[in-house]
């Protein structure tokens, strides 16, 4: 289908982007990659009279290291993560997530910062950012604010951004010695998580778990963290019946969906595995 008429502006400056949200808030969309918003459009799902395309600003697409953390600009795409040598380097959850996105068509196109202001509930960049504690820049008329990862994503296609505000950047931190994995179960016409989980641990001296972060995408109506998990794992020998009496916890007060994909029994018991094979695979270093 063809999308509804609107009007087309390309900024080349944040301050003209800004202040053309600002004049059109009522009826405006933000374009980066395209990827989810193009669809929408194209179905007549999402019909704005205005959309500004932040494309051709400069300095959003950058990934540079400042003290222990990296700031990824908001329009890095989902290639240049999976490619960049820095964050390999530093942060390997990010490439390792961006791998499992889609096809490379999208990967080439969609960016961190698109996919994290459309809060899809099965987007994988969620659960990825949640695990690293991440932080969002948010650049609005007010000026700039940040934003911690548990506290943008509101509930389905849901977030804290105001009509009138951009994502301009990621922080994440650099994650030297801890061990890092993204899995998801995914079916192969969509790409998108049935069950997506991210794991960041950092284990003692002794081999005992000193610290870990366990995010899991595609089974509620946004990303969480699974607290009791991360509890269950505290202080403890990370063996096989530690990690699986953990990941059985891992949908523990969360009201999980069901839809074409699966039941809400079947989605809950593939967390539970998932979770126990993320913790693994952080382990084994994969
Ligand atoms: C076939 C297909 C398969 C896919 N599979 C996956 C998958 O497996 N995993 C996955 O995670 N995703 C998947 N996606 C989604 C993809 O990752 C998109 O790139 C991503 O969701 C949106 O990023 P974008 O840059 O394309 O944003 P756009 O489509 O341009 O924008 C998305 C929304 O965010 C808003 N927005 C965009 N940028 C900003 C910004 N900087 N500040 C504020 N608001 C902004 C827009 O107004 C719009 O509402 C898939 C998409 C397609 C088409």
């Amino acid at each position: 289908m063809i999308p509804a008429a609107f009007e087309y502006y390309a900024p080349r400056s944040l301050n003209d982007a800004l202040s053309y949200l600002a004049s059109h808030r009522d009826d405006v969309k933000i374009l980066s990659g395209g990827q989810s918003l193009m669809p929408l459009l194209k179905m007549r799902l999402s019909k704005p009279a205005y959309i500004v395309d932040i494309g051709r600003i400069p300095g959003l697409d950058g990934i540079i290291e400042e003290g222990d953390h990296l700031i990824i600009g908001s329009l890095v795409t989902h290639a240049q993560i999976e490619d960049s040598g820095l964050l390999k380097q530093e942060c390997p959850l990010l490439p390792k997530t961006a791998t499992t996105i889609a096809d490379v068509q999208v990967r080439n196109r969609g960016t961190l910062g698109g996919s994290l202001a459309h809060a899809d509930p099965a987007g994988d960049w969620p659960a990825a950012i949640l695990a690293l504690e991440a932080e969002i820049k948010i650049t609005g008329p007010n000026g700039e604010r940040w934003v911690k990862a548990d506290e943008f994503f509101l509930g389905l296609l849901m977030s804290v951004l105001e009509p009138d505000e951009i994502v301009t950047a990621i922080k994440v931190p650099i994650t030297g010695s801890d061990k890092t994995a993204y899995l998801k179960a995914a079916p192969r016409s969509s790409g998108f998580a049935v069950v997506g989980v991210a794991v960041r641990l950092a284990l003692d001296g002794a081999g005992n778990c000193a610290r870990s972060a366990v995010a899991i995408t595609g089974v509620a109506d946004k990303a969480y963290r699974a607290a009791r998990v991360e509890q269950m794992l505290a202080g403890k020998k990370l063996d096989e019946r530690t990690i699986e009496d953990a990941a059985a916890e891992a949908v523990r007060n969360i009201e999980v969906i069901e839809d074409i994909n699966g039941s809400s029994e079947y989605r809950a018991q593939l967390t539970r595995i998932y979770v126990a094979r993320a913790i693994d695979a952080a382990l084994a270093g994969r």
